[in-house]
């Protein structure tokens, strides 16, 4: 999406690490009217899936889910993140890598709110390695929820998420897929 890629190109900033910082209008500050934008462009490319459910993880996915979600006319849920042990039989239960702090956590989801009856598009700001949309579609196999596809702001298309998952048969629609990025050299798209 070329506006996307020129929002990036301006106000994005890349560290050390390989982490792009967008907080200008994604991750900190939410340049609303942006987002909304977006979220359209999420409902023109999964409309006819017949989605029921966007599923996202806290807390950066949840403002874009929420932008798109009043597109679907579908509630929002956002699977939470526990430093703790779960073993309740209420809750399903997987678990995520983190990309920007390096650390593992559980992810949960209450059993009341994801199901057997769910089309669920799984909404997230960046496509990495891929390890928070995995744990997503890990939650979503167990309670039985279908996943129609899962729509990103950002892929870093260098990194092996995007190809890993598309490879196992999931739809992955991003927005801005990034080949290749420098503190000097800047931004390059696909
Ligand atoms: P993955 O699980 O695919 O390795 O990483 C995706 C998650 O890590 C996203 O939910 C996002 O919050 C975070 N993330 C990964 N790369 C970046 C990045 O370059 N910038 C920011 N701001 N977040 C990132």
């Amino acid at each position: 999406m070329r506006l996307l890629e020129e929002k990036i190109c301006k106000e994005g900033k890349v560290y050390e690490g390989n982490v792009l910082k967008v907080d200008s209008f994604l991750n900190h500050q939410m340049d609303v009217d942006f987002l909304c934008q977006l979220g359209q462009e999420f409902y023109r490319l999964y409309a006819d899936c017949g989605v029921n459910k966007i599923l996202t993880i806290e807390a950066s996915g949840i403002g874009i889910a929420c932008l798109t979600a009043q597109f679907f006319h579908c509630p929002v849920v956002f699977a939470k993140k526990s430093r703790t042990l779960n073993l309740s039989s209420k809750l399903w239960t997987s678990k995520v890598h983190s990309y920007t702090h390096n650390t593992d956590h559980d992810v949960v989801v209450s059993k009341k709110y994801l199901g057997e009856s769910d089309r669920v598009l799984i909404i997230d700001d960046f496509l990495a390695n891929g390890s928070a949309l995995n744990a997503l579609i890990d939650l979503c196999n167990q309670s039985g929820a279908t996943v129609v596809g899962a729509g990103i702001v950002i892929e870093k298309a260098y990194q092996e998420g995007g190809k890993s998952l598309r490879s196992k048969g999931v739809r992955v629609e991003s927005l801005a897929r990034v080949v290749s990025m420098d503190p000097e050299k800047g931004i390059k798209f696909c």
